[in-house]
């Protein structure tokens, strides 16, 4: 197959005479990274990987460098870390595209290897392809994603710029549109041309769109994807993000992924991950003739709730993510579950005889990166599953149901990952060691940020600079 794929790209690559491919990769944080290397490279690469430096696994939300990688191990006690070494990326030639934004441009994600050959444990695609490995059902996942359009009223200056470790001023921007219009044709209208480019954008690129619309806040816009598999929806939000980002920034606007900026009137963004299993040939084992869900499909949502706190740190990654999990917000706020219920944590959709039955987690923000947040799910479903746990009963109102709360801090979260036996389990202590350290290092910051200033349910200035133009 692989090598099938690339006598295709050869030839796609001289009829469409592209003069640089990008070869990306998914950062710890879900964002996408890319080199531009010429046709010629590009070709080589296909056959023998490219060789990228390993130091974007190392760095936190604002490029500060968490571990001490000239020291033996890499500060981190391992050796093929020392010295912030070589990593090599190979090309998966399924996910190639042309960019429609940029004439001339090939893209493709790669995996990453370290250079003799072995997969490198901190690849966040490799992590959630391992989960899947592990699976004997399909994991069908919707993508159902909220951000924020708006433009930008200022050139990039000098107070713009950070230092590693720390941001400059984010970019100031004028709302689309007023907000508070839920659904507003007229609201949404003044977004459509941006959004018409955008969806002209993602068909090209081949990203499942299914809607666009004007969400709650002013210039907050709603997109959601057909079900895909798991692999190919991690690959279409990395995608999605970046794209929707570049394509916005060309045409004077700005896009981002943070769930609450610290803009007047911002209401906060969710992603909202639709998940189900289905067999080989495509049936939904969620489904069930005479109940809500089948067996399978409430041990998974058990096994989501029973792992709810420990998996929130991959679902909201970020300080600025808790913000959202306020009572009748429309977020959750403890884990419980709810049929079409939209102030639920998991809310069950479809029910008896329906073939699109599945489960909306909507702990996510749309910041989350998208390999971790899916893999998890699935770690967390399947162990529900493997232990055959039962959800109870269904709660109607889930701002007040007697059932544990989410983390209220990216602290507390990362603290009862830190406790977690599945998911040292699942994704190895290695990985969750590394990962804390990460995310430590970054709430590290905004604590030394916060001390001797008053803070509160509002998010701060330090997040808006973190966050804004990083997601
Ligand atoms: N904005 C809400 C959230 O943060 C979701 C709104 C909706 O249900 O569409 O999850
Ligand atoms: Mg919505």
């Amino acid at each position: 197959m692989q090598r099938a794929g690339i006598a295709e790209l050869k030839k796609r690559v001289r009829k469409e005479k592209l003069s640089l491919v990008r070869l990306a990769w998914a950062d710890p944080h879900g964002a996408s990274r890319a080199k531009a290397v010429s046709i010629p490279v590009f070709l080589d690469a296909l056959a023998n990987g490219y060789n990228i430096n390993v130091a974007t696994t190392t760095l936190d939300s604002a490029g500060g460098r968490v571990f001490q990688s000239f020291t033996r191990g890499g500060g981190m006690g391992l050796a093929e870390m020392t010295g912030s070494p070589n990593l090599v990326i190979v090309p998966d030639p399924s996910t190639f595209r042309v960019l429609p934004w940029a004439p001339r441009v090939g893209w493709i994600l790669c995996d990453e290897y370290f250079r003799d050959g072995t997969p490198f444990h901190f690849s966040p695609r490799r992590l959630l392809r391992k989960q899947l490995a592990k699976c004997k059902h399909d994991f069908i996942v919707g993508l159902e994603v909220e951000w924020y359009l708006a433009r930008v009223v200022e050139e990039v200056s000098e107070q713009n710029v950070g230092a590693p470790g720390s941001r400059g001023r984010a970019l100031r921007t004028a709302p689309f549109e007023p907000g508070y219009s839920y659904h507003s044709e007229t609201g949404m209208d003044l977004m459509q041309p941006v959004l018409s480019e955008l969806a002209t954008a993602y068909g090209k690129l081949g990203l499942p769109l299914r809607s666009v619309e004007n969400e709650w806040g002013p210039g907050q816009v709603e997109c959601t994807f057909a079900a895909q598999s798991a692999l190919d929806a991690a690959d279409t939000m990395l995608l999605f993000r970046t794209a929707t980002r570049q394509v916005c920034r060309r045409l004077g606007c700005f896009a981002t992924f943070m769930a609450r900026p610290a803009l007047k009137g911002y209401y906060a963004s969710g992603w909202h991950l639709h998940q189900s299993l289905s067999d080989r040939n495509g049936k939904n084992l969620f489904s069930s003739n005479d109940d809500l869900l089948s067996p399978l499909g409430k041990s998974f949502l058990a096994g989501l709730l029973a792992h709810a706190a420990p998996a929130t740190v991959f679902a909201t990654p970020t300080v600025n993510g808790y913000r959202r999990f306020r009572p009748n917000s429309l977020a959750p706020d403890r884990a419980c579950w709810g049929y079409d219920h939209r102030g639920a944590m998991v809310r069950v959709l479809g029910g008896p005889g329906d073939p699109a039955t599945r489960l909306e987690n909507r702990v996510g923000e749309p910041a989350a990166n998208p390999y971790l947040y899916i893999a998890s799910q699935l770690a967390a479903g399947m162990d529900g599953v493997a232990r055959k746990l039962d959800p109870g009963p269904r709660d109607d109102e889930p701002y007040a149901a007697e059932r544990p709360m989410l983390p209220k801090s990216l602290g507390e979260a990362l603290d009862a990952l830190e406790r977690d036996a599945l998911f040292r389990r699942e994704f190895g202590d290695v990985f969750i060691e590394y990962y804390l350290r990460l995310k430590r290092s970054e709430l590290g910051r905004y604590d030394k940020w916060t001390e001797g200033r008053e803070t509160s349910d509002e998010p701060t200035e330090w997040e808006q600079n973190e966050y804004f133009d990083f997601f």
